[in-house]
């Protein structure tokens, strides 16, 4: 699963960022860009490269130099947990040819870092001989804004069907690996089956993950470029997110499941799950 990009790569001088998010300490991403290609992604906002960001799922930048640098990283910085595809997905398609996220497991873990990865992508499912030798010290997290892929295909077109991710998950979990979700951002597809739709994900997932993460849909410029109906429903979600909370919180507590707000202060502005000074660190 996954759309063509054009490919592009670049060297760069640091791995490893600092991460203003809660509970990690730094930030991971092999890939500038990200062919999954979302329409609601904020990333594109805050690029620095305006190629990338004028062809965004189109075009990514692979750090071809990745690991060396990361290596001489892990040996002077402190120990802590690294954020593993905070800004763009990890787990994209190039991943399987690059393997950029796999050398950076290998090197984090085996340096004694913690790993906490958040994808879209099944493709994670190839490093589960390096997540199991280090299971205690890795998790893993799915965003899933919808569980039904005739929604979730217009918005996020080059992601693998909720049902796919919802596989993976439930396998990791099976392992023993600790895993949560992310519904993120909440779309209300104006069709008038977001409670049911959230209820049903809710379900599906509950007795695979230790917590459910849940955000609103924040606007960014980038949302007014897009065309109607796109807009028209991401725009709408966004005005309307004090609804859309209150149904997450009630379904939660309804099926007694664990879930926080992913991001408790619109402070930090966060994008796939980062701080914007973080962004194509
Ligand atoms: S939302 Fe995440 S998976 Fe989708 S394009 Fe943006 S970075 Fe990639």
């Amino acid at each position: 699963m996954g759309c063509k990009a054009q490919v592009r790569f670049m060297s760069v001088k640091t791995a490893l960022s600092r991460s203003g998010l809660p509970d990690l300490e730094y930030a991971l991403n092999p890939y500038v860009g990200c062919q999954h290609g979302c329409l609601y992604c904020y990333a594109p906002n805050y690029v620095g490269d305006t190629d990338v960001k004028a062809n965004w799922g189109r075009l990514v930048v692979v750090k071809e130099n990745l690991g060396d640098v990361l290596l001489e990283e892990v040996l002077k910085k402190k120990r802590g947990v690294v954020g593993l595809g905070t800004i763009t997905d990890a787990y994209q398609q190039v991943e399987s040819v690059y393997g950029l996220a796999r050398l950076s497991l290998k090197i984090l873990l085996t340096h004694g870092f913690r790993v906490s990865i958040q994808t879209k992508s099944t493709l994670v499912i190839k490093d589960i001989d390096i997540l199991m030798k280090y299971k205690d010290r890795v998790d893993i997290g799915f965003t899933i804004t919808n569980p039904n892929y005739e929604k979730a295909k217009p918005v996020e077109p080059c992601s693998p069907p909720p049902a796919e991710r919802i596989k993976i998950l439930r396998l990791l979990s099976e392992t023993g690996l600790k895993t949560w979700v992310f519904i993120g951002p909440l779309i209300d597809f104006r069709d008038g089956e977001f409670e049911k739709d959230m209820e049903k994900l809710i379900l599906q997932v509950k007795d695979y993950v230790d917590v459910i993460y849940y955000d609103h849909m924040r606007l960014k410029p980038s949302i007014y470029l897009l065309d109607d109906p796109y807009r028209l429903m991401l725009v709408k979600s966004a005005l309307n997110k004090d609804t859309l909370l209150r149904i997450i919180e009630n379904l939660c507590i309804e099926h007694g499941v664990k879930c926080k707000p992913a991001f408790s202060d619109i402070k930090q502005q966060k994008l796939h799950g980062n701080t914007l000074d973080e962004v194509n660190g």
